[in-house]
């Protein structure tokens, strides 16, 4: 016997992920607690592998297990696949390890052809049942397997309607059905070219294909990338036999959260509708009554569905999202998991839990995603400019957050005006799967239908984007890309603002409000630093980064740059007549004009600071980049210094280099020019003397880095211009002042000498932008234009400026970490890349062992909760 790749639900449990999907897993454990589960079989992960392996076919062995699990599921149904008499129908449902919310299609009813309709017709006495049923059948498999487009049976389906002069499907007739069924097959024979597949087994096979293919789905891919989840995985397919929720006014379909999804709430939260089927609910069609309801309509089905969701959350002891559907009064459990949630409803149900003595305080920690708190950490709406705007309508507050930006009706339109720098708020009748790209640059989403649960309000949730929902009186016209609310329209490219927790809707912009972090968030935070042992730091170039990055818990600044200053209008003359500057005399007197600048911005940031450290880079761009290029420009640096224009041309041009990120940058500008050094060494030192006086209780220990070093000697140079520079500032100004001096690592072959390096260094910061970058010899600035068939191709799943390389520029940072330590056990390491607020980084440089990780200051949160899940996780 070789692997075995089917699986009864009565076979599994909850604990098989990885080969039963989250779907399969729950629906086995949902079936071990005794709870209502149509039963069905799970086609495992590593048969979607196999299936890629064997080139894109189901191998006979698999087909054989897969028929023969059918017979089992015969047996426990009592009905037959494709009987004449008591026919079984089945949905059959993807589901991966981590739950990808509609990146992958459902086929409901099959096993529906047009006998087997007739019979159903029959046994059920409910002939419009049996016909909605199949019609919808044909549609959906029409759709996923055979990708014919749900437009043009959607379409009959409006004709259909307004022939009868009806709204609403439910109006219907079986007359009607059977007549729209024919008229699918007959749409699918015009366009595929042969009849509707009626042999229930083919069916099968081709949905169960089908699933395995939209694993490899744009949509699939793109939803993998985001979200860190690799292409190895696998999708299972779940075959499970149907209930219906369309058998008339008895039965009906939901979704429900254990816990309101947007706030946190303890409270049921949920949304129904009566003879429907599916995806119904979700996708918007009809406006769904709120869980409450059921209890008037069922209430014994809604006691045992509230009884069910007490159970679930207890056992799972995380909020739940379930799926359910009541046919003939009786209640089915069809789905659950761990819901999906906005931060703020994260945090707050994750503090609940604690107090109702549900998770411990590690649980808590552990329990939310680092990367959500990101939504937190944005501007909110200025509460007096919202106060004083008047909305122009409101609809359901789907995901919280505030946005303001430029109307956009398509999500190509939106990635298109996000790419030109825009903020857009994407505006759409109603999302779906292939608008993923456009919600994703979006700061807000609004759309014309659909509730709480619709696939706008499930992704949005899901990315911490904000969104309001079904605002119906919205008056759309996606020709002209306009709509009209409140009596005037808003144009493409018109400012909108969104309120993502009131639901409201401005036509204008409302200037909004740093965040802060208090209550649940706070208390959270201080969990997450009792675990962690990394410290974080923040890269702040001015006071104002470095105070909102304290707010935000940074213990220490782990990169300032000193070059970005110099772009002021006031202080790049200086600049410009520094690196145009022909000899060292008249480079100094330039220099000279830029220290007090230089010194004043160090005060600022010790002041800032308050005694924490503080790393200080050294410049470290090419130096062209501060050149002028309008002639206005040059003609004014040519009369401020004196020099012919085109003398001072020739020396611009001169300056030219074909790759400036390996060009004249880093210590290297030190090292032809150290009076720079000297410069800049001077304004650290006194900076930190000045503010040290003001301030004794503060202990302030400079740290100078030197950027791009490679080899020792280099780095020797340098640091011996600093070190005699600063201990003459030292001695002139009687302190007793320490500082220490260490290098950026960030060129691959510093991390391989890194032993004979960390000899004249004090400490090593990992510059990973730039040790990525040379490290796979392409730049962060060029990589987009092919990135992108690289992900297409599977080359690489991640952005490696996003997301550290472990593999390789790993292998880099560790082998310098260990040669590092070797030749100086105590040398200080941290890290200074994007990299630093990444979680998955930050889990690297937990497991490497370095002392700190520094992000920019919105990150920092991120960050500190990373480092405590690192610290846990190391425990086990
Ligand atoms: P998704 O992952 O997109 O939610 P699902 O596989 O959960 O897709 O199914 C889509 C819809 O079909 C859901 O509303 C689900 O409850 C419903 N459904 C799936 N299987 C069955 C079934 N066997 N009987 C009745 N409804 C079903
Ligand atoms: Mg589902
Ligand atoms: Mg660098």
């Amino acid at each position: 016997m070789g692997k075995k790749f089917v699986y009864l639900f009565s076979e599994g449990d909850g604990s098989m992920r990885e080969l039963l999907g989250g779907k399969g897993a729950n629906l086995a454990e949902m079936t071990k607690l005794g709870m209502p589960v149509p039963q069905g079989f799970i086609v495992t992960t590593e048969a979607c592998t196999q299936y890629y392996a064997d080139g894109e076919k189901i191998n006979d062995e698999i087909q054989a297990e897969i028929y023969k699990s059918m017979e089992a599921l015969e047996k426990i149904a009592g009905k037959k696949f494709g009987d004449m008499e008591d026919p079984l129908l089945v949905s059959v449902r993807s589901g991966s390890r981590a739950s990808m919310p509609g990146m992958m299609d459902t086929i409901l009813n099959l096993g529906l052809n047009d006998e087997v309709v007739e019979v159903m017709a029959k046994k059920t006495n409910n002939p419009r049942f049996a016909y909605d049923s199949y019609r919808r059948f044909i549609q959906m498999y029409s759709d996923v397997v055979m990708e014919v487009g749900k437009k043009y049976f959607e379409e009959l389906i409006d004709e259909m309607k307004e022939k009868k002069g009806v709204t609403l499907d439910t109006d219907l007739t079986a007359e009607d059905l059977k007549e729209l069924a024919n008229q699918f097959k007959a749409e699918f024979k015009a366009k595929k070219g042969f009849d509707f597949p009626s042999d229930p087994k083919e069916q099968l096979m081709g949905a169960i294909m089908a699933v395995f293919r939209s694993w490899d789905n744009p949509r699939a891919i793109y939803y993998r990338r985001m979200n860190d989840i690799p292409s190895s995985w696998g999708t299972a397919v779940n075959i499970q036999m149907m209930v219906f929720g369309n058998t008339g006014d008895d039965s009906g379909t939901g979704v429900a959260f254990t816990r309101n999804p947007a706030t946190g709430e303890n409270k049921l939260f949920g949304e129904f509708l009566l003879n429907a089927q599916g995806e119904d609910v979700v996708a918007g069609v009809r406006t769904p009554e709120t869980i409450d309801h059921l209890k008037d309509v069922m209430p014994e089905a809604y006691e045992q569905f509230v009884e069910i969701c007490g159970r679930l959350e207890n056992h799972y002891r995380d909020m739940q999202d379930m799926e359910f559907t009541i046919e003939n009064r009786k209640l089915y459990m069809l789905q659950t998991r761990n819901g999906k949630r906005t931060a703020a409803a994260a945090l707050k149900i994750a503090c609940d839990l604690v107090d109702e003595k549900k998770i411990s305080e590690k649980e808590a920690v552990m329990m939310i995603d680092p990367k959500q708190l990101d939504a937190l950490l944005h501007p909110q709406f200025d509460a007096k400019a919202l106060k004083a705007a008047k909305p122009i309508g409101s609809a359901l507050p789907a995901s919280p957050g505030a946005a303001c930006g430029r109307v956009v009706f398509t999500a190509a339109d939106a990635v298109e005006w996000h790419e030109k720098g825009e903020k857009v708020i994407l505006t759409r009748l109603e999302t779906s799967p292939e608008d993923i790209a456009g919600m994703h640059v979006a700061q807000g989403i609004l759309t014309v239908r659909g509730g709480m649960t619709s696939h706008a309000a499930v992704v949005a949730r899901g990315m911490g984007t904000c969104c309001v929902s079904g605002c119906g009186e919205i008056k759309m016209n996606e020709e002209t890309k306009s709509f009209t609310l409140d009596g005037k329209t808003y144009n493409e490219g018109d400012y909108i603002s969104l309120d993502g927790s009131t639901g409201n809707i401005y036509g204008e912009a409302i200037p909004t409000v740093e965040a802060t972090i208090s209550g649940d968030f706070e208390r959270l935070m201080g969990w997450a630093d009792q675990y962690r042992t990394l410290d974080v730091r923040t890269n702040a170039d001015t006071p104002a980064d470095a105070m909102q990055a304290i707010k935000f818990g940074a213990q220490g600044i782990g990169l300032t740059r000193t070059e970005h200053m110099f772009f002021d209008s006031d202080r790049i003359p200086a600049m410009r007549e520094m690196i145009v500057s022909k000899n060292e005399t008249q480079r100094r007197t330039a220099l000279a004009k830029l220290l007090p600048m230089q010194r004043g911005d160090f005060e600022g940031i010790y002041e800032a600071m308050q005694g924490m450290p503080v790393t200080i880079r050294f410049l470290d761009p090419p130096l062209h980049e501060f050149l002028p290029t309008a002639e206005a420009d040059i003609v004014a640096l040519a009369k401020e210094m004196g020099l012919e224009v085109a003398d001072l041309k020739a020396t611009i041009s001169s300056l030219h280099e074909f790759n400036p990120m390996m060009g004249h940058r880093g210590c290297r500008l030190a090292v032809s020019y150290p009076e720079i050094a000297e410069m800049q060494t001077q304004a650290v030192i006194e900076a930190a003397i000045n503010v040290q006086k003001k301030h004794p209780e503060w202990k302030i220990v400079p740290e100078i880095m030197i950027p791009l070093v490679g080899e020792i000697k280099e780095l020797a140079y340098v640091k011996e211009v600093v070190v005699k520079t600063a201990d003459a500032v030292i001695a002139a100004a009687g302190s007793d002042i320490h500082y220490k001096v260490g290098t950026m690592i960030e060129i691959p072959r510093a991390c391989i000498t890194a032993d004979e390096i960390a000899k004249e260094a004090d400490f090593f910061s990992f510059g990973t932008n730039d040790l990525t970058q040379m490290t796979f010899g392409f730049s962060r600035d060029d990589a987009g234009a092919f990135l992108g068939s690289y992900y297409d191709k599977k080359i690489y799943e991640q952005d490696p400026f996003a997301r550290l390389d472990q593999k390789g520029v790993g292998k880099l940072v560790e082998t310098a970490v260990k040669l590092g330590r070797q030749a100086r056990p105590d040398i200080k390491l941290g890290i200074c890349g994007e990299h630093g607020g990444d979680p998955s980084s930050v889990e690297f440089c937990h497991r490497t062992g370095l002392s700190y990780v520094s992000c920019s200051p919105f990150r920092v949160p991120i960050a500190r909760l990373a480092a405590a899940q690192a610290a846990i996780k190391d425990e086990k």
